[in-house]
């Protein structure tokens, strides 16, 4: 790859590598340019060029240069956080150069052309003096029109990068001053193949009447439904108006402002939102459907079809409680709203914390609120995350370390420290589990990774999670206990509110809260934790009462020999929680396989075959299969493909495929089903089976 040095310096006319300057908006890719404009972006931080520079023609192009070091958010920062922070997954004039502070958003859902027809109006601050063009991120968009403050302005597509999609270089008419402001208006439409974007068939949907549209932008993918600045290290207030069929609803992830027919089309409707406080762009959502709602809480509505609200409803009762516990934890609610949207079984998470409405998979409807953790995860998004912001995707941690660590204390305040240390020893052998299939040296099991030409999906697992958490665990064994550790994360929140941080500015806050306990933080492999592969160099400590149960009953069946199987009955399993039956499986699966007279013996006790608790059925499942019963094959393929969610569905593809008996069914299942899964799920199956 060519150096960013020699490609800043080429002769291109203002024109990034790899974009033929056009004026009609058609995307000619310059002959035998397969350079990614992103390469010349160093992840490293680095000082931006003299300012005298700036007129130079060579020098132009916003996204090559970088502006002056933004203002450190605290007198604490270490040196190396003053400099600029690139964000290497976007193509996008970094936030030295051009801000987006508000977007304006007309848009027209039409489910025959699974397209959006829209027009995104940005309202950009240029943050450097005679700034004479700009780049927004763009995804398979098809681009009519570019309106600077109301005037037609030249523009550029690039060409197409595999995963980060095409800059989209818009001229300035004139050059704009430091703080000037302009209106930067795109025309354009979707592709009916948006990576952000899941358009399910009537048949699709429980109610088989209506088609349903619904959206996934993180981490990368905003820019698949308009153009953009897709970092978050910019954050911008968004209204938006959205016509649809008048028999559907559309939701967003802001406050709702009202409906009204559309006036240029009888048979359709105009939704409104407003979101007042600024977020980054990953956190814009869209749902259309036949949409019901049932009220839950003073400030919650449960939102999914009509099949599944008074279910939904049940299971996500205790949501005001944890609302109050978290903004005990981490401050007031600034978001106003907050409604649950239960999605349709293609949903690739569990959850998604998108402002004021948060996304859920139906695989959380277990009947007995067992699974709401995940609501207190999402709910804890709402400061960690929405509120304070990973910098870029490399500092990923930083929005699930803490929100997981959030989420462990709801859910210790709702049943009890014991249950938070339980699932937090779980939360570390979920992470040997992620480390041992990612193999120890393998760079994504850093904490701080480094996504360079690495597609964010790809990358994705638990490691930032449950790494994250285990350090924040550690710290407050280390600094005294989870009070003391709760006054930090205030702080933390309070002092980085509606602001994007990366991880040196986080450890740099740290020493400043703790000023009076900088030896022990010295005593911190800072290194291992941080940057090395692998496990954490130390493991906390953990309250066992919970696990034990679940590790003793393990091992019997680990170590019985056939003799001893009679010895089980359904009585093992009377005195266990449901989430204590998924720890027992889980202890299984890191000893797997068992033998297979084991798993059709505790089929016979246990009946895990009847069990509907989407954990415990996905954990049965895959100790069944890797321990080769052919009569597990139908149900494990049945799971995978009647939902969606990534954690249940990739494993149990991978484990399929990796037994003889099953593998040819995988595939073919794969191949019937892939047109109908969300389009980053089926990339990545597809990616763990060798098809694509
Ligand atoms: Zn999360």
């Amino acid at each position: 790859m060519t150096s960013w040095r020699l490609e800043r310096m080429a002769p291109l006319g203002g024109r990034p590598p790899g974009v033929s300057r056009c004026t009609t908006g058609v995307v000619v890719p310059r002959s035998g340019a397969a350079r990614d404009p992103a390469a010349c972006r160093n992840y490293e931080s680095r000082r931006a060029p003299r300012r005298s520079l700036l007129g130079s023609p060579a020098l132009l192009q916003p996204w090559v240069f970088s502006g002056p070091a933004a203002a450190p958010s605290s007198a604490q920062l270490p040196a190396t956080a003053m400099a600029e922070l690139l964000d290497s997954c976007s193509f996008a004039s970094p936030a030295s150069v051009c801000i987006s502070k508000h977007l304006q958003l007309r848009c027209r859902v039409d489910f025959p052309g699974k397209a959006l027809q829209a027009t995104a109006a940005l309202t950009v601050q240029s943050q450097v003096d005679n700034l004479t063009s700009l780049i927004l991120d763009t995804k398979d968009l098809k681009i009519n029109q570019v309106l600077i403050n109301g005037k037609e302005a030249k523009f550029t597509v690039g060409e197409r990068h595999s995963f980060k999609g095409s800059p989209l270089e818009i001229t300035l008419p004139s050059a704009l001053s430091k703080n000037q402001e302009v209106v930067v208006e795109v025309s354009y439409e979707t592709s009916p193949k948006s990576s952000a974007l899941q358009w399910l068939t009537p048949e699709q949907t429980s109610g088989k009447k209506h088609p349903f549209l619904f959206s996934q932008c993180q981490a990368i993918h905003c820019r698949a439904i308009l153009p953009c600045q897709d970092t978050p290290s910019v954050k911008i207030t968004y209204y938006a108006e959205v016509s649809v069929p008048k028999d559907l609803v559309a939701l967003m992830s802001a406050v709702r402002d009202g409906d009204e027919s559309d006036p240029a089309d009888a048979t359709r409707k105009i939704y409104k939102f407003s979101q007042k406080v600024p977020i980054p762009c990953y956190l814009v959502a869209l749902v259309v459907g036949a949409l019901e709602s049932r009220k839950i809480g003073p400030r919650t509505l449960v939102w999914s079809e009509k099949e599944q609200v008074e279910k939904s409803a049940y299971e996500f009762s205790e949501t005001e409680a944890m609302l109050k516990i978290a903004e005990d934890l981490g401050g007031p609610y600034v978001w106003g709203q907050y409604d649950l949207l239960v999605l349709p079984p293609s949903f690739p998470y569990g959850g998604m914390e998108n402002p004021c409405l948060t996304f859920v998979t139906p695989t959380l409807l277990a009947g007995d609120r067992s699974l709401s953790n995940v609501i207190a995860h999402e709910i804890s998004h709402s400061w960690t995350g929405n509120l304070v912001t990973n910098k870029t995707w490399d500092h990923f941690w930083l929005n699930e370390g803490h929100t997981v660590y959030l989420e462990r204390h709801i859910c210790g305040r709702l049943f009890g420290e014991k249950f938070r240390h339980f699932h937090a020893l779980g939360g570390w052998g979920e992470l040997q589990n992620s480390i041992k299939t990612f193999g120890d040296t393998n760079p994504f099991t850093k904490l701080v990774v480094d996504l360079k030409d690495i597609d964010p999906d790809v990358a994705y697992s638990l490691v930032p999670y449950e790494k994250g958490f285990a350090l924040l665990f550690y710290l407050e064994q280390l600094l005294g206990g989870p009070e003391i550790f709760l006054g930090f994360l205030k702080a933390y929140v309070q002092n980085f509110s509606y602001k994007s941080v990366a991880t040196d500015e986080w450890k740099g806050f740290l020493y400043s809260y703790f000023k009076d306990k900088v030896n022990l933080l010295d005593t911190v492999d800072w290194n291992a934790w941080l940057h090395s592969p692998g496990m954490p160099p130390v493991k906390p400590k953990y309250d066992m009462t919970l696990t034990n149960a679940c590790i003793a009953l393990s091992q019997r069946w680990i170590k019985a020999s056939e003799g001893d199987l009679n010895s089980f009955c359904s009585a093992d399993l009377k005195e266990m929680s449901s989430h204590q039956l998924v720890e027992f499986l889980a202890q299984l699966l890191l000893k797997a396989p068992l033998p297979i007279s084991h798993v059709k013996r505790m089929q016979e006790v246990y009946n895990f075959n009847a069990v509907h608790n989407s954990e415990i059925r996905f954990r049965w499942l895959r100790l069944c299969i890797q321990s080769k019963w052919e009569e597990a094959i139908p149900l494990a393929l049945r799971m995978a493909t009647e939902q969606g969610r990534m954690k249940f569905t990739r494993p149990l593809f991978k484990d399929l495929a990796a037994f003889d008996k099953s593998r040819d069914q995988a595939i073919s299942a794969f191949q019937q089903h892939k047109a109908s899964m969300h389009p980053v799920t089926s990339m990545l199956v597809g990616k763990d089976l060798n098809v694509i």
